[in-house]
């Protein structure tokens, strides 16, 4: 087992585990971009979010739920930034799905996810929404909204 997040997830090298759960995990970066940056991982290799299974995907979720609080309390802060670098081209440096929570200050210099984006869209939304509803499979009914 080469993976990083596989070993630490098994108990065979060391990290700062915060919360273990059967299908998720979580531990502190040892790169940490600010106090309390936590890492949360689910049991299952696996790169990418569209990877996982549905059930995965649901534990790990659950799991950044139940530690945005807490986290955030242990180290009084304001906010948290909570994301994931899905794929090579994102710069994802672990190609073991991993959620960061940073915790957040006004006023600590690092900027909204917004702030990562330097160019702008291509293509019109209305276009984009129609290729994604279809790539679903979803209907363009859903743009009515639901019967009140
Ligand atoms: P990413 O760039 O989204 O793939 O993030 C990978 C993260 O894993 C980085 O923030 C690293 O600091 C962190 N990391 C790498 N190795 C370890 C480790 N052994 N224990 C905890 N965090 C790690
Ligand atoms: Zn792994």
């Amino acid at each position: 087992m080469s993976c990083i997040f596989c070993r630490i997830v098994a108990g065979e090298i060391q990290a700062e585990i915060v919360a273990r759960e059967p299908a998720a995990t979580a531990f502190l970066d040892v790169q940490p971009l600010a106090d309390g940056h936590v890492l949360v991982v689910p049991r299952a290799h696996v790169p990418a979010i569209e990877d996982m299974e549905p059930g995965d995907a649901e534990a790990l979720f659950r799991l950044v739920h139940r530690l945005a609080g807490p986290t955030r309390a242990a180290v009084r802060a304001e906010g948290s930034t909570i994301g994931v670098n899905n794929g090579d081209a994102t710069g994802q440096t672990i190609p073991h799905v991993h959620v960061h929570i940073v915790p957040r200050w006004s006023g600590d210099g690092a900027g909204s996810v917004h702030t990562i984006f330097k160019s702008g869209t291509r293509r019109p939304v209305a276009e984009i929404g129609a290729a994604i509803r279809k790539a679903l499979g979803t209907s363009a009914d859903i743009q009515k909204g639901l019967p009140t």
